[in-house]
């Protein structure tokens, strides 16, 4: 397919507002395209080069991408320049500027979706002396042979500025369609997914060789899974029960999520978000060489500074600060980690996924030497008295909490589910946990803000059923001016002018964005609201009510939650689930 069909469809996603006309946008274009094109076009899709685990990534500076329009189209860069500034978006800007243009392309060729997938790859690993003049080259010769509206989204894609909206679900559904007419073999498409992290290699198995080889997939080695979740629940006896009477438990540890990959002396350890981070961790890539008894393996733990002399663990804002890229040998020294490990996937050429816990942990047990990697602390707990006393020993220890783990339940990739349930320490008079919200528009600064032309966030959370975004509340307090600053810049390049197909909401915040960012956010409690859409539900009365935040205000260490996607975001179901708990928590409190 030529990238200007492809664009075509672009032009038509953008103008949808039902998630449904999206899937079958989607669809009927995967049908158009060869086997040997879906893949590319999923990762163009979702403006992306590769899954988050190879590491490629545009870095296109602006500027640059500005020298490209004004070569390929002749006009000279202060025009650009402005034209960007008008609209506030280059990719229009670029195609303002094609359809007036002054230079006719070189060669008539007509791009491929692959062709430009190619010189797109080549752009972004171009470094060194000399790249950014040779970055300009390449893109601006794409842009020469292009029509206008194939400029835009050339422009638009690697600056990561691609306004589809177009998640991993829509994604899925659409794949199912081009393979069987109808969404039916969804849900196979996603258990693939789940064990391989990556969307555009599920879509080219599936399209050269067909359904039954999705059926067939297996997890691999440097193919990060996607990881198991926990549900939570707020009392020992809840958890019994749901785990009927028995369960291992584990201590939570506060740190970094680390799914670990080796293959002989070749180490990879992903973080949550699966994105390759052994760079950053070079003491735990050796600790796995020397100290896993095992020839290949894939098992998870969670990263933490810990004080030998005081036998302490350090605060999660203290084990932040060895997530660098720069100088990260100092700080390996300063504060050396140990990796607790809880989870075993695969070990010498076999799945463990399929296995129930138990036999997992064994195995894991017994290949762990011990040294910086050390097997989480955990127990078998037989009553809801033990599971509470456990509890309590590991809040003492100055731990998070605990996770219960079903003894005979296998790997729940990508999903939360009760096969582990968390339980954290309380803190009375606010929501237990902190939420993720999915930032969905903004408001204009007034008053004392105006300066900043940020006023505050519209936050929604993620219903997975539905796929689709429902908002929960507005965020206004927790930020720094400093943070005011950068939602302004980072969200203006995703502003989009009408509500996006898969945001559900009755309020209008003054602008609209793609979702995209994940904050985290901290409130008193959740209430009943008929402003929101989170979980909205008719009443006897014939009133519709959802849920809301009652004190929203922004917590965390980053302004954004980079190691989350937008899916990854709190659901509606868990937002029901605590406005449940809170009640029952209340409850106990006054006695009754
Ligand atoms: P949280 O903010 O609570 O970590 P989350 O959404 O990142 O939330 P949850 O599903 O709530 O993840 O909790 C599981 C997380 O707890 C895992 O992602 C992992 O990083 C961490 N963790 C710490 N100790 C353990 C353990 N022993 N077993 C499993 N996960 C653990």
């Amino acid at each position: 397919m030529l990238f200007r069909e492809l664009s075509e469809y672009y032009e038509k996603l953008e103008s949808i507002s039902s998630r449904l006309s999206m899937i079958d946008v989607m669809g009927e274009l995967f049908k158009r395209l060869r086997p040997n094109e879906v893949k590319n076009a999923i990762y163009i899709t979702q403006g992306v080069l590769a899954p988050p685990f190879e590491g490629i990534e545009f870095g296109m500076a602006e500027k640059t991408v500005e020298d490209s329009i004004s070569e390929a189209t002749g006009h000279p860069k202060e025009k650009v320049e402005s034209l960007y500034r008008k609209h506030g978006d280059m990719g229009v800007a670029a195609m303002e500027l094609k359809k007036d243009t002054k230079v006719r392309g070189i060669s008539s060729k007509e791009h491929t979706i692959n062709d430009v997938y190619e010189i797109m790859v080549k752009m972004a690993i171009t470094s060194g002396q000399g790249s950014k003049e040779a970055k300009t080259k390449m893109l601006a010769s794409l842009i020469a042979t292009a029509t206008p509206l194939e400029a835009k989204y050339l422009v638009k894609y690697p600056l990561d500025e691609l306004r589809l909206g177009v998640g991993d679900s829509t994604m899925l559904e659409a794949l199912s369609i081009m393979a069987t007419g109808h969404r039916k073999i969804k849900d196979k498409l996603e258990r693939a997914y789940n064990l391989c992290s990556d969307l555009g290699y599920v879509g080219e198995v599936l399209a050269e060789k067909g359904e039954s080889a999705i059926e067939r997939f297996k997890i691999g080695l440097f193919k990060p899974i996607r990881p198991a979740l926990a549900e939570r629940l707020p009392t020992a006896d809840e958890i019994m029960e749901k785990m009927h009477g028995e369960c291992s438990v584990d201590q939570k540890y506060d740190g970094f999520r680390c799914q670990v990959h080796k293959s002989g002396k070749k180490v990879k350890i992903y973080s949550r978000r699966l994105e390759d981070t052994t760079e950053m961790y070079p003491d735990l890539a050796q600790a796995v060489i020397g100290e896993m008894k095992a020839d290949s393996i894939i098992f998870e733990g969670e990263a933490l500074a810990y004080n030998e002399d005081t036998r302490e663990f350090l605060p999660f804002q203290e084990t932040i600060r060895r997530k660098r890229k720069h100088g990260v040998e100092e700080k390996v020294q300063e504060m050396p980690l140990h990796l607790f490990a809880f989870d075993m996937m695969y070990l010498d050429g076999e799945s463990y996924m399929e296995e129930p816990y138990k036999e997992r942990r064994g195995r894991l047990e017994k290949v762990i030497k011990g040294g910086v990697i050390r097997p989480a602390g955990s127990t078998i707990a037989k009553s809801s008295k033990e599971l509470q006393q456990f509890f309590q020993e590991s809040i003492e220890e100055g731990l998070e909490g605990i996770i219960a783990k079903d003894m005979n339940a296998p790997y729940v990739a990508g999903a939360r589910k009760f096969s582990w349930i968390k339980m954290k320490r309380s803190y009375r008079g606010e929501l237990e946990d902190t939420v993720d919200l999915v930032i969905v528009g903004y408001y204009l600064g007034r008053g004392m803000r105006a300066e900043f032309k940020f006023g505050g966030l519209l936050g929604a959370v993620y219903n997975k059923k539905r796929d689709m975004f429902e908002t929960i509340s507005r965020i206004g307090s927790g930020f720094t001016e400093a943070q005011m600053r950068e939602f302004k810049q980072t969200l203006d390049k995703i502003k989009v002018d009408n509500r996006p197909a898969r945001v559900d909401s009755i309020v209008k915040p003054d602008f609209w964005v793609i979702p995209k960012y994940v904050v985290t956010v901290k409130a008193d409690e959740i209430t009943k609201s008929p402003m929101h859409t989170c979980g909205r539900e008719k009443q006897e009365d014939g009133s519709e009510v959802g849920y809301a935040l009652r004190f929203p205000r922004l917590v965390g260490e980053e302004t954004f939650r980079k190691d989350k996607s937008v899916e990854e975001a709190t659901t509606t179901k868990e937002i029901i689930e605590m406005y449940g708990q809170q009640k029952k928590v209340r409850m106990e409190d006054s006695g009754s």
